[in-house]
Order: structure tokens, then sequence, then C-alpha cells
């Protein structure tokens, strides 16, 4: 018979995580750029009280465990409380993307059957028009002082946030309860069909704090001063908010304000070790310290991810500022991490030019998270570099279902000997494994281009035309060819007082590419649309190119 172990057996719960920083780190700052235009600071230890309260207040409106909270919010303290708040003590935080369409908040809203949803300030004019399509929201709470509340307002009983919790005395202990309860709820960004929830538990938000803290990933330490760019609307922010709490590092929330001046100067006061966002954010912010001639004086290291990082992006950010680039690979599905590029003793005696196409890659799994990838029958292929194929994952923070879904997502896998490898979530990414591990998303499927039977990797394709000194932004799309089934179209915008041409851009694809995959023609345009969370929009591209009639040829 089985030896069991004796152990003690405590919960993994979120509630662990802020109680950890109000007792190791309670000093440690946290600082918030607010919507209501300061700069408010406080430490964990105030955090944690004030979270407490929260949960108070929460109780005394009715809410049960299970009870939705929703946010629409930007990065700041009281969004970090209502994480607390409401996870702690068992109710599910909600976490909707502002940067949505309106009817799209709503659908979402009610398919999470919200009981109470906390916004901020500058979202008052658009729940004001959504309320009546709120139908299971019985509570509106505005994230504010009383100072803010508005004289009158047309949602009906709208509470103010302070008043809520600074009403409450805070002799409340968190509840201790199941940890594969439901924590916390993130909607996939939908560009195509309806958004689907991913319902995260406690358990597995706990340990994904724990593996995405570690050297090999993000690296956070006390020492680390961290601003999470990436907004705490888009898969908690890539955990930061529970991996900070974890090591009890100071953390800062840039608010709304995520131009590149806020940035650079919030950095720059509060001495930013370590931040976290999508590619489009540092484009921002590196347009303005490259036009300012600034340097940073602080900022180490910074995880870029959400979609793949320009090698040309890493080479400026390492090379001209000093500021260490770790490209990652997740998703709302997976909490989000699953891959990070960061080298081993051995690959750091390679030549610098071998090094830096390693942390162009989205690199190798943390230790949680299984990979392969397999061909369209779900066989696994090998890790040569070179096979492409469908990615798929799995792991204690991977979904095995949508909220609400009946149909499991998870498909049959089998090894690359064949045998039954079990039940495996695909990511709808292709992607590469060599056999050091490290992977390379070479495009997402709907994404990939086709062209005679062969694929052309359309990232490959942006990460040239991004190294050409005028190029802001570029993105491949695949547009229709009567020959071909699919060829390559490229999408650019310039640097501002930047002129190019298309013959000057197609020859720099030369030598870079084989020849067969450079892109047919290039449109240059003055935006590219992008997603809710930042990603180039191709849904919309495609749509806009689908008639654009390629040159002979
Ligand atoms: P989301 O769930 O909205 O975060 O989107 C997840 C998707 O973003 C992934 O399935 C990838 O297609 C894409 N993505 C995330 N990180 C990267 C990356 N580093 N490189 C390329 N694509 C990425």
């Amino acid at each position: 018979m089985a030896l069991m172990g004796q152990m003690m057996t405590m919960p993994l719960l979120i509630s662990s995580l802020i109680q950890h920083a109000a007792r190791h780190s309670g000093d440690t700052e946290i600082v918030s750029k607010r919507v209501e235009g300061d700069l408010h600071r406080y430490t964990w230890a105030d955090a944690e009280l004030r979270s407490r309260k929260l949960a108070q207040a929460l109780a005394r409106l009715g809410l049960q465990p299970g009870d939705r909270v929703a946010t629409l919010a930007w990065n700041g303290y009281r969004h970090l409380e209502i994480y607390y708040g409401s996870s702690g003590s068992q109710l599910v935080c909600h976490t909707i993307n502002p940067r949505l369409f309106p009817e799209q908040i709503a659908w979402i809203a009610n398919d999470a059957q919200d009981a109470a949803l906390c916004f901020d300030l500058s979202f008052l004019p658009l729940i004001e028009k959504l309320a009546p399509q709120m139908r299971s929201v019985r509570h509106f709470v505005l994230m504010t002082d009383r100072a803010h509340m508005p004289a009158q307002s047309s949602i009906p009983g709208l509470l103010c946030y302070d008043e809520l919790v600074e009403a409450e005395d805070g002799h409340y202990t968190w509840p201790v309860f199941d940890e594969n309860c439901a924590s916390s709820i993130c909607y996939t960004s939908g560009t195509t069909g309806n958004p689907k929830g991913a319902v995260y538990s406690h358990r597995s938000s706990v340990l994904h704090a724990y593996a995405s803290a570690m050297p090999d990933a993000m690296d956070c330490s006390r020492r680390d001063v961290i601003l999470p760019v990436v907004p705490m609307f888009h898969v908690n922010a890539w955990g930061l908010p529970y991996s900070c709490a974890a090591v009890g590092a100071k953390l800062v929330f840039p608010g709304p304000h995520l131009d590149g001046k806020s940035l650079y100067e919030l950095f720059e006061a509060e001495q930013v070790s370590f931040s976290a966002g999508v590619p489009t954010v540092w484009l921002g912010l590196l347009n303005y310290v490259r036009g300012q001639g600034l340097k940073f004086s602080s900022f180490k290291r910074t995880v870029i991810g959400g979609s793949a990082c320009p090698p040309a992006m890493l080479k400026t950010l390492m090379d001209d500022y000093g500021v260490e680039v770790i490209h990652a690979w997740g998703m709302t599905e997976l909490s989000p991490l699953g891959t990070l590029s960061k080298l081993s003793a051995k690959q750091l005696q390679l030549p610098v030019e071998e090094q830096r196409r390693l942390l162009e890659k989205q690199g190798k799994a943390i230790y949680g998270i299984d990979m392969a990838i397999v061909d369209d029958q779900g066989q696994a292929l090998p890790w040569d570099g070179r096979s492409a194929g469908n990615l798929v994952v799995r792991g204690p923070w991977v979904i095995a279902g949508y909220f609400g879904a009946e149909r499991s997502p998870l498909i049959a896998v089998r090894g690359e000997d064949g045998r039954d490898a079990g039940l495996w979530f695909p990511t709808g990414d292709v992607a590469t494994i060599d056999a050091d591990g490290f992977m390379q998303i070479t495009d997402r499927s709907k994404d990939v281009i086709k062209s005679g039977g062969e694929w052309i990797s359309s990232i490959d394709l942006e990460n040239i035309a991004m190294a050409h000194p005028s190029v802001h932004e570029a993105a491949v799309i695949a547009v229709p060819h009567p020959r071909w089934d699919e060829r390559p179209l490229l999408v650019v915008v310039c640097k501002p007082g930047c002129q190019l041409g298309r013959e000057e851009m197609l020859a720099f694809y030369e030598g870079r590419i084989a020849k067969w995959q450079i892109p047919d023609d290039v449109v240059f345009v003055p935006e590219i649309p992008h997603t809710a969370t930042g990603k180039m929009l191709k849904l919309k591209l495609r749509e806009q190119f689908k008639d654009h009639r390629l040159p002979a040829g």
C-alpha cells in the first residue's frame, strides 16, 4: 500500500499572498498614478488592510461565495484591492477589458453573470450607457472617493468605493476554503466569434505566481521595483499582482497613462527596475526616449510578450539602452505564462549573434508547463528546430474548459513513439521547437500564409520589415492568389517624417529570406488596427485588403 505523505494540507489561496506581503514586506510601497490625476502611495500592509475591509463591504452588500465581482479599471491600487478582497473572500474577480466594444463589454458581463461591477471614474459615461443592459449586476461601484462622485448619475444606487471600504473596521479573517474554487475570470480577446471565459482557481493562480517569479522566468525579487505596463485586465497583468506579493516587490501602477512620456517619467521617478508589456507599448516608449535623447537610470529588464517581439526592438533595448529583454509567450488560457527565453550557462558561451537568435525565440517552457508540437492528427513532431506544428500544452495553470461551455477544447495527442499521450490544450499557434527546447512561434494558425502548398511565416516577414530604419510597425497578411492560393502582402506604417517606397522596402528583403517568400506587394497606411490587448488586428486588415490586386509576376 502506498505510504502517504504527512505534511499539512494547507490550501493554496490567493489571500495567503497578500497576507505574506503584509507581514514580511509590510512597509514596501505600492505607488499608483490615479485616474483622478495625482500620485497615490501606500504599502503592502495598507493594501492588505483595505482588501480585508473591502471583503467586509462586499459581504455587507450581500454577495455570496462564487458571485462574480467585475472590474473595468486601469492598473492601480484600488484594482489590486479588488483582486484580493474579492478572490480572498471566495468571490470571483472578473476583469473586463475596457478597450472592447461597448456591446462586447455588456455581453461579457451578462455571460459571466456579474453580480457587482467596480469601475474607474473614466468609465462613468460608458457605464451610464451600458448599465441597463447589464442584467445581472446588482451593485455598481465607482472606484473613487466621495469628492469625485458625480452630483447625480443615471446609474441606480451608484456606490462610492472609498466610502464602502472606509466604513468597515477591518476585523476580518481571510476564510479558508478549497483551493480549487474559482478565483478569477478573464475573457479571451475574441478576434473570432464571441470571447470565451477562462476561469482560474486559487491553486492555479498561486502555482503560477511561484513559477513566474523564478529566476529563469520573470526573476522577481524584493529588491525589484516592478511596473506592470500590461493591464490588470489582460490575464491578471500576467500574474504580477500575485508574484509581486509573493516576493514582496515594490509595485508601481501607471493608471491610464501609457504614453511614452508618462511611462518614462514614472520609470525614472520611482526607479523602476523591471517591467512587462506587449511590443506596441515599447514602440511608444522607445520613440519617446530616442526622440528626446534620454537614457534609463534604473530600468534593467523587461518581459515582452503577447505578440512576437521584433528582433529590432530586442536589439535596440539591449544594445542602446542596456535593458535585458525576456521574450515570453503565453495566453489567457495559460494564466498566461508558458515559455520565456533565457539562456543556459552553455548558451552564454556562444557568439553573441547566436545568443541573440535564441533570445528572439519565445523560449523554454517553465516548470509546470508541458508542451509539444503536433500535426493535424495529433501526432507529436520532432524537436529539431525545423518541423513546424500545432503547439499544444498542458499543466496545472492551463484551462481544461471554457466558462459555461459544454464541449472540451482539449485534443488527444500521440507521443513521438506513437503512444497515447493524453489530452492537451491546442493553442492555435504554429511553432517549432529546437533540440534545446527553445520554442519559436511561426504564426497564429489563422495568420500563416499558405503559398503553393508551402507555409510562409508572417512573423518572419514582419520582423524583417521592422528592422528597416524607416518602419514603425509592419503587418503581413495573406491575400488570395489565383495560382498560389495565397501570397503575402506587407502593410507598413512609416516612422514620423520618414519616406519609404515600395521598391526600397521589397529590396530590403533580398538576401534576408528565400526569394519566394518575399511579399508580393507593400501598402503604406497611417495606422495598423490593434485588438483590445494591443495585438495587430489582422482579421480587420485581411478584410480591408481582401480585394487588393497583387502586381502580376
Ligand atoms: P491572449 O490570450 O490574448 O494573450 O493571446 C494569446 C496569443 O497571443 C497566443 O496564442 C499567441 O498567438 C500570441 N502571442 C502571445 N505571446 C506571443 C509571442 N511572444 N510571440 C508571438 N505570439 C504571441
